[in-house]
């Protein structure tokens, strides 16, 4: 197999219509089929209802509507000839090893010699899957696990057999890496794979508990979450999200296939409140409602001993600081995550190769911030094999190796892993994966402050990394992107924009802007609106290139910046957009004048000062945010020729080499030339808006701050002969955002967002 230009998924249920969709997302074409349902005149029923599923399913399978054309819906009676056609074949039907020999003997009479197959199986053995089978279609079968849903999970875990050819193995690997996004972790062929054996006797050993200890679930689930790096949905929340109803199967296939001597079947108690909760359609969020559900007054809780609801009693969450404190006062923290981390040392090797396969495999399929190895170290792993000890429980062999030392030490720069053999080993990054965490550890930046840092990342390009509380732009930021601006053309070629946090910004520090406009600080205020306004102008007309490389959200001021930026190379999960309006003010640091421009040179608008300024109206006073890089371009916050990586650990090498591409033959660009509308475009604005609020679609202060952006966007005072400059546009966004600072509703805004995260619509 040379490379994947063409897959097939066999399955559209659950996972197989998703991970066509992420094929698709990548720009391949993608066929998918399924059954003939009996009794339906549309013989691709099952496949078609799933792609229009999907296009109303949220969070969206699809990136953008484009990538949905790319799906062919089929059946496999039709069909079948078609796969002769596809370089990579994904079996995703149901979970029954009969049913998928059965679909194999057909696959393998109509495939291409080489092409690649793989089951998307959760419990069943790759050596069971190709038994009968015969040795050239041995050589192209592997297991690919993807997790749900496959396009936001980044976990995939990949099985090869005894006679499995690496080459097609490695090759598959790579196209899931950079064309579907996903970290590929090696797993033995053994029960539940890596992720699922460990994550389901935590979730086992969690509910067994918190049952035995009289807990409630808020309580378990506040303990067994954020003081652990782990998602806030903790144990019960999470089997409410993946469903009641697959727990049962997948336990019983694990207690079926594990050895007697596996730690999992003492954990594996029936518990009669699943069954029930099962039986009467209480199966989780799909179903009627879990173990958390919406009541009528608000949102209810299971009580685990009667199994009656009751309103939700928040609970408090404990200090996870000091894991040892935590693991020593809370028999629950201590009597599910102390069996748990034991676990897993006892599933190398027989589960995967080395402790980060593991950890990895925990931190992108069960979104853990640290994997167990991780957790194991920073609670020592001494401390933890005493414990266990004097509890009594057995200690896995690499545990009682691991005495003394941890899982991970650095030599200089090199981060090594403990390895079964009782020595470090160094750990190598994916082939052209660049990570700043790795720079920051062996280099000293060359800028610093509270806010930031300006690294070198070789080849005469620069790294501008915020480094605030959730990358929020301040005085002190943009100050060190100034200092950044003149540095670079001394004795760089480029500066790459671009951090390894959370999120890429979230925007002004809203915190700080509250505080200065309640004691009044208004030449503050003003100096800093003034100040990023000149920054980002700075960074648009510097005399090198620069490339933005957002991911996650990019909101606000982190909006801004990308727009300012000669070129973007974004993630393709990057979630941009101008969202000034929702607490009350409006963009200000050339949010308006580039989204503008970018409108008025569009091909695809129609001429004249008004469409163009309409639509940036209606975009930035709804706040619309994009739900993905492609939907970003479509929105013209990203630009045509600007590059989207799918894997995000590639983004940084992406964005580096992009910057590279720029520099010879870079000038920086014109200034835009505008034609506004005027008085018209403001009092259309207006109209509009009230419009909106007679509809119930707008509220008073909703009104107040539209009015604001329509003074902006239409070009103030001027007549529409006149041909506004970009100054002037920026002129305009400073005295709005001045303005509306200086207002009551502006303020309730800001302080409910800080306080709660949520809008206020006032
Ligand atoms: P599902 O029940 O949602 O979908 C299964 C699909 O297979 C259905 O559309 C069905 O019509 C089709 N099908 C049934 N028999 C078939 C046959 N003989 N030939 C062709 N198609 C047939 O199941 P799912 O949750 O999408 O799971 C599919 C596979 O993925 C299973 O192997 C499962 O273990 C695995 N998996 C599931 C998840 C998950 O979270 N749901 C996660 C990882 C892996």
């Amino acid at each position: 197999m040379e490379s994947i230009r063409k897959a097939a998924i066999i399955g559209a249920g659950t996972m197989g219509a998703a991970i066509a969709a992420q094929f698709a997302n990548a720009g391949v074409p993608v066929l998918l089929l399924d059954i003939v349902k009996e009794g339906t005149p549309n013989r691709n029923a099952l496949a078609e209802g799933a792609i229009a599923k999907m296009l109303k399913t949220d969070p969206a399978p699809f990136m953008s509507s484009r990538a949905a054309k790319l799906v062919t819906p089929g059946n496999l009676e039709d069909d079948l000839a078609q796969l002769a056609s596809c370089d990579w074949i994904v079996e995703a039907i149901i979970e029954r090893l009969d049913l998928k020999q059965a679909l194999y003997k057909k696959i393998d009479a109509v495939r291409k010699p080489g092409s690649a197959v793989s089951s998307n199986t959760s419990t069943i053995p790759l050596a069971k899957l190709t038994e009968g089978m015969p040795e050239s279609f041995k050589r192209d079968f592997l297991i690919t696990h993807f997790f749900n849903p496959p396009r936001y999970m980044r976990l995939l875990e990949l099985v090869s057999g005894p006679e499995t050819d690496a080459k097609l193995a490695q090759a598959v690997a790579r196209f899931a890496d950079l064309m579907l996004g996903k970290s590929v972790v090696s797993a033995k062929d053994s029960p539940g794979f890596i992720a699922n054996r460990l994550g389901v006797f935590w979730l086992q050993t969690g509910v067994v508990e918190a049952m035995e200890l009289g807990l409630t679930v808020e309580e378990a689930d506040a303990i067994m979450s954020r003081p652990f790096g782990i998602p806030k949905t903790g144990v019960f929340g999470l089997i409410d999200l993946v469903g009641l109803d697959l727990m049962p199967h997948i336990n019983a296939s694990l207690a079926g296939s594990l050895p007697k001597s596996d730690a999992f079947h003492a954990t594996n108690k029936d518990i009669p409140l699943i069954k029930t909760m099962i039986a009467e359609g209480n199966i989780g969020r799909k179903g009627k409602g879990g173990f958390y559900r919406k009541g009528a007054k608000g949102r209810e809780a299971i009580d685990l001993a009667s199994g009656a609801y009751r309103p939700v009693r928040k609970a408090a969450t404990p200090d996870g600081r000091d894991l040892r404190k935590l693991l020593e006062n809370s028999a629950y923290a201590w009597r599910v995550m102390g069996p748990t981390l034991a676990y897993a040392a006892s599933l190398l090797p027989e589960a995967a190769d080395d402790v980060h396969a593991i950890d990895e495999a925990m931190r992108l399929g069960y979104n853990w911030k640290l994997g167990p190895f991780e957790l194991i170290d920073k609670i020592g792993a001494d401390w933890l094999a005493e414990k266990l000890a004097k509890d009594g429980m057995k200690l896995p062999a690499l545990l009682d190796a691991a005495r003394g030392q941890s899982f991970y030490k650095l030599d200089g720069a090199k981060r090594l892993y403990l390895g079964l053999d009782d020595a470090y080993h160094e750990l190598h990054r994916p082939e052209g994966v660049l990570m700043l965490e790795d720079i920051k550890r062996a280099t000293k930046p060359l800028l610093k402050n509270a806010s930031a840092s300006l690294w070198d990342i070789g080849n005469g390009v620069l790294c501008f990394e915020l480094t605030s509380k959730s990358n929020s732009w301040d005085a002190q930021n943009l100050e060190l992107l100034g200092k950044a601006i003149e540095l670079v053309p001394q004795n760089h070629k480029a500066l790459v924009i671009y951090n390894e946090g959370a999120h890429f910004s979230v925007g002004a520090n809203l915190g700080l802007a509250l505080f200065a406009a309640n004691i009044a600080a208004w030449g503050e205020i003003e100096k800093l609106v003034a100040s990023g306004q000149k920054t980002f102008k700075a960074l648009k007309y510097a005399p090198f290139p620069s490339v933005a490389a957002p991911f996650g959200m990019a909101l606000g001021g982190g909006c801004e910046i990308v727009l300012h930026a000669s070129a973007v190379q974004a993630h393709a999960e990057t979630y941009i957009g101008l969202v000034e309006c929702g607490v009350g003010l409006v963009p200000a640091w050339g949010g308006c004048t580039e989204m503008l421009a970018r409108y008025q040179g569009a091909k695809t608008m129609p001429k004249g000062p008004m469409p163009a300024a309409a639509k940036v109206f209606e975009m930035v006073s709804t706040a619309t945010v994009s739900k993905s890089a492609a939907n970003a371009k479509e929105l013209l916050f990203l630009r045509e020729g600007d590059g989207i990586t799918m894997n995000r650990y590639r983004l940084l090498a992406d964005a580096k080499a992009k910057a590279l591409t720029l520099v010879e033959a870079y000038a920086a660009p014109e200034p835009p030339t505008y034609q506004l509308p005027g008085e018209d475009g403001r009092v259309g604005f207006g109209m509009a808006v009230k419009e909106f609020r007679k509809k119930g679609l707008a509220t008073p202060y909703d009104e107040v701050v539209a009015g604001e952006l329509a003074t902006v966007l239409s070009g103030g005072e001027a007549d529409i002969i006149d041909r506004p400059s970009e100054a002037d546009i920026l002129a305009l966004e400073r005295g709005a955002f001045t303005r509306l600072i200086r207002k009551d509703g502006t303020l309730a805004r800001i302080e409910t967002m800080l306080t709660t995260g949520k809008p206020l619509r006032n």
